[in-house]
C-alpha cells in the first residue's frame, strides 16, 4: 500500500466515521420507547415497534462499525496496516477501500 493509498483510506475513515456518527444520533431518537398512550392506533404501534426493532439492529452494527473504524484510523499509520491477522497477507486495496476497518483478507473472512 502506498503513503497516496493510505492517505484515500484515512479520509475515507474519517468521513465514514462522520456519516456513521449522524446515522447513531438519527437513530438513536428513532428507537427511544414508544409510549402506551401516543395516540397510535393498535396495528400503527405494532408497526411502530417493528420499525422500533429493526432500528436497534442497525443502531447495533453502526456501534459495532464506528468502533471499527475508530480502531482503523489508529492502526493505520503502523507497519500491519492493511496485512491479514490470519495470513499475514495484504488485504488488497479494493477490499480496504470498500471496507477499511478489515483485517482479515477475503479468503481469512470467509474461512471464519
Ligand atoms: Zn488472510
Amino acid at each position: 500500500m502506498t503513503k497516496q493509498e493510505k492517505q484515500t483510506i484515512k479520509e475515507k475513515i474519517k468521513d465514514d466515521i462522520k456519516l456513521l456518527k449522524a446515522q447513531i444520533i438519527d437513530l438513536e431518537t428513532k428507537v427511544k420507547p414508544i409510549s402506551p398512550d401516543c395516540g397510535l392506533g393498535r396495528l400503527t404501534r405494532l408497526e411502530a415497534m417493528g420499525e422500533q426493532h429493526v432500528n436497534n439492529k442497525v443502531l447495533d452494527e453502526a456501534r459495532i462499525r464506528l468502533t471499527r473504524l475508530s480502531n482503523a484510523l489508529q492502526r493505520i499509520d503502523k507497519p500491519m496496516f492493511g496485512l491479514c491477522i490470519e495470513c499475514e497477507e495484504s488485504i488488497g486495496i479494493g477490499r480496504m477501500s470498500v471496507r477499511p476497518e478489515s483485517v482479515r483478507c477475503v479468503e481469512c473472512a470467509n474461512n471464519l
